[in-house]
């Protein structure tokens, strides 16, 4: 057993005083506010808030951090710079990035991430030995990082899709793909069947296996419903209308939006997500609504690349649920999406207050849309996850503590338990120097 006490807590009510949190085996029994510390209690600092579920990940792109805007900084830059990395990484090598990648997440006050992941074959396009040696370092990884991880593991078959249809893949492409949709079936059983798998089982209870189309550009229509299907009882993600060209060729080629399509072979419900969903019809808005589908917004991904700004409080009051990502991981700090996730709807629409405080921590703990429904509120029965966010910063001093969630940041997160396990303390990683260990991990990838 376990208790923390903290000045402040979000609790499922609001923000109340003087809370007290007991955890024993990994998940909260008790939870009181307008209490006194009890002697053993360990005393946080600031306002304590469930841990955040990062929904979108793709964690070597964190290598291309400050290396995407030579000339400008062009979407062509940003495909090469990737492509360049995506050719050379092994699975030793990618354990190590990984590994300091999710301890950054931890210090920024997520527990559990998405790990949306397509790099799976040797440099040839030809399996490992093992056919899953990616996805185990991803896991291995996250693990020894101290955040939960559901790898949501990616069938890409074509290159592209053009007016005339879909493209071949190319060099470096072939790493990503499985053939067709029957074989990514069979690899990912593998994998399921060694961490636990389906949504609810408890054999491996830090690892979920998910599934995620990449897009119906890498995945043809004819495909798609195997995939849905094999996903059933599993998280299910797809990259959907993050750039206009996608919405133009699909029209092109299958006479309607990415949504329609994706809609037509099963997808859409409350174990799916919608990455991006940045240019939606409002018959797409309606359609996500309808089905509760979950709708990752990554914002400072969809900035840095210019895609745009999604249509986030419509898609809210249309049903749908909004959840955050770092994606391209460029930017490591949920805080700083939840916050531009409200300035970004205030830019496009000239009108403040479209999200509440409140619904940016709803945001911030989309960790049912992950598959771990039973995370995401400080309440008993919950996963003893927690972030305690520091008031007496430069940054936070002087703000109210049921509006910080719009001035914090990750350098404010002061300690972090994840299933009852302290992973960040003092704002200190068990890991010891994360800077360092990042440092490490990427230099020789560009060497
Ligand atoms: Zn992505």
């Amino acid at each position: 057993m376990s208790s923390y006490w903290a000045p402040y807590g979000w609790l499922p009510g609001g923000v109340a005083e003087r809370v007290r949190l007991v955890a024993e085996d990994g998940r909260w029994t008790r939870v009181e506010a307008g209490v006194e510390p009890a002697d053993q209690d360990v005393r946080l600092p600031g306002l304590v808030l469930p841990g955040f579920a990062n929904t979108h990940s793709h964690a070597f792109h964190r290598a291309l951090r400050g290396r995407t805007h030579g000339d400008g900084g062009t979407f062509w830059t940003w495909r090469d710079r990737m492509y360049a990395l995506a050719r050379r990484l092994e699975p030793p090598a990618y354990h190590l990035l990984a590994r300091a990648v999710y301890a950054e997440m931890a210090l920024a006050g997520i527990s559990a991430v998405g790990e949306f992941h397509y790099l799976h074959h040797q440099q040839d396009g030809s399996p490992y030995p093992d056919p899953n040696a990616f996805g185990h370092a991803l896991i291995q990884a996250a693990s020894e990082a101290g955040i939960r991880i559901t790898l949501l593991d990616t069938c890409y078959l074509s290159g592209g899709l053009g007016p005339a249809g879909h493209l071949e893949l190319d060099e470096v492409q072939r790493r990503f793909s499985d053939g067709s949709a029957a074989a990514w079936q069979q690899r990912v059983a593998l994998l399921a069947q060694i961490h636990g798998a389906q949504v609810g089982a408890a054999q491996d209870d830090t690892v979920r296996i998910g599934a995620a189309i990449h897009s119906v550009r890498a995945v043809p229509a004819g495909q798609l419903g195997q995939v849905v299907a094999a996903a059933a009882g599993s998280p299910l993600h797809v990259h959907v209308s993050e750039q206009p060209a996608e919405n133009e060729a699909t029209l092109g080629h299958y006479g309607c939006s990415p949504t329609e399509l994706l809609a037509r072979h099963g997808f859409g419900g409350p174990l799916h997500t919608a990455v991006h969903a940045t240019h939606l019809s409002a018959a797409d808005i309606a359609l996500y609504g309808r089905t509760a589908t979950n709708i990752s917004f990554c914002p400072t991904t969809e900035r840095d690349l210019a895609d745009g700004i999604g249509p986030a409080p419509e898609l809210a009051a249309a049903g749908a649920r909004l959840t955050l990502g770092s994606d391209q991981n460029a930017c490591v700090d949920l805080l700083e999406e939840a916050r531009a996730l409200e300035l970004h709807a205030r830019l496009a629409s000239l009108r403040r207050g479209r999200f509440s405080p409140a619904e940016l921590v709803d945001a911030l703990t989309g960790h049912a849309s992950l598959g771990w429904p039973d995370a995401g509120q400080l309440a008993p029965g919950q996963r003893a996850d927690l972030v305690a966010l520091r008031l007496d910063t430069v940054r936070t001093a002087g703000a109210l503590p049921e509006q910080v969630v719009l001035v914090a940041g990750a350098a404010d997160v002061d300690t972090v338990l994840v299933d009852g396990r302290l992973v960040v303390s003092g704002g200190r990683h068990v890991l010891g120097d994360v800077a360092g260990l990042l440092a490490e991990a990427i230099a020789p990838l560009w060497r």
